[in-house]
């Protein structure tokens, strides 16, 4: 089994593109917030513009259909169509596992690389608490109508202290469903989930618990990618915002590269009449530049709880950049 960092790359890019942010769910540690994003269905004629701006790396680019749910997007099918004719590197859709529209009857399996689904619990109790009634169900059925249909499915859980005592099921579960990749998520704090930090695991219960089940899942011949979350003092920190390309664009027409800037009006850049626009200073591209001893400068800024120091005022541990991910290849 290959155990490895992912490095950031100059020559890798990602695109994570809210084309909406209505839902039919409202979990309790939704990242969307409306205050700062907008309501916005982005209508196909504009997806594909926006596509279009991002389009010159398409081919190096790993492109992310979300929102919301995107599957409420009546055209998401289109954009799907748009962004293969584009040749992005890799297309996926994250979901909720309601799968609206009938979305799997109007693509491929050819279309996609990946139709991601967020599971927030290995029991319904657990899993719909977070995440909604019907919403254990909704992945269930939709993983098993999209491998019957030819999908390759991968699996988003987003573990926090509501659910991480039920990590330890997913092995054996995300066997039984047939999922091709398994990503592990850390609470972020913004969107619903800035509100409460009880949400968020301590270093010492996160160090304990998610190598070793990642090592588990991967043993079932899974690919499991993992957030590193925390740096010993030797370890190189990179900001990702720094060194790769990742763009999170959402429907009103922000453009982050960082999502821990995201609840705040940081961005970089912005879409106006559908030409991708610098922002004037002070915006997230002035943080990534400082060079602290903590690590991620949003992370001091806003989680400072995460952080803690020797008596002589160096940190114990730097926080890595939330874009730094270790992958277990079976
Ligand atoms: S499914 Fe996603 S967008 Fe919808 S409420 Fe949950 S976290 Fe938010
Ligand atoms: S999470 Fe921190 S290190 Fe990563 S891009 Fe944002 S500011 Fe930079």
């Amino acid at each position: 089994m290959q155990n490895q960092t992912v490095a950031f790359s100059k020559n890798s890019s990602n695109l994570f593109f809210h084309i909406l942010t209505k839902c039919n769910l409202s979990c309790s540690h939704c990242y969307i917030n409306k205050k700062q994003h907008g309501d916005r269905t982005l209508s196909i004629e504009t997806i594909r513009d926006w596509l279009g701006l991002f389009s010159q790396k398409a081919a190096q680019t790993n492109l992310v259909l979300l929102g919301g749910e995107p599957t409420l997007h009546p055209d998401l099918h289109l954009a799907v169509k748009e962004a293969g004719h584009l040749k992005f590197k890799s297309i996926t859709i994250d979901t909720n596992g309601f799968l609206f529209h009938d979305i799997l009857e109007k693509i491929i399996p050819d279309d996609l690389d990946f139709l991601s689904f967020s599971l927030d619990g290995a029991t319904q109790d657990t899993n719909d608490l977070i995440r909604g009634k019907g919403s254990y169900d909704a992945v269930f059925s939709g993983i098993q109508k999209a491998r019957e249909k030819g999908f390759s499915c991968s699996m988003i859980y987003t573990v926090s202290d509501k659910n991480i005592h039920e990590l330890d099921q997913m092995p054996t579960l995300v066997k039984k469903l047939g999922i091709d990749r398994f990503f592990i998520q850390v609470i972020g704090m913004r969107g619903e989930s800035s509100k409460s930090r009880a949400l968020q695991v301590s270093k010492d219960l996160w160090l304990k618990t998610i190598p070793e089940i990642a090592e588990k899942i991967a043993d079932q011949g899974i690919i499991v990618t993992y957030p590193k979350v925390f740096l010993s003092n030797d370890d190189q920190f990179q900001c990702a915002a720094n060194v790769a390309k990742n763009y999170f664009v959402f429907p009103n027409g922000r453009v982050y590269q960082c999502p821990i800037c995201e609840d705040f009006p940081l961005h970089s850049h912005e879409i106006r009449d559908n030409k991708l626009v610098a922002m004037p200073q002070i915006n997230e591209m002035d943080l990534f530049k400082l060079d602290i001893p903590e690590g991620c400068v949003m992370n001091k800024m806003i989680q400072p709880g995460n952080l803690a120091y020797e008596k002589d005022g160096r940190p114990r541990h730097k926080i890595a950049c939330c874009m730094l991910k270790q992958e277990l290849i079976p």
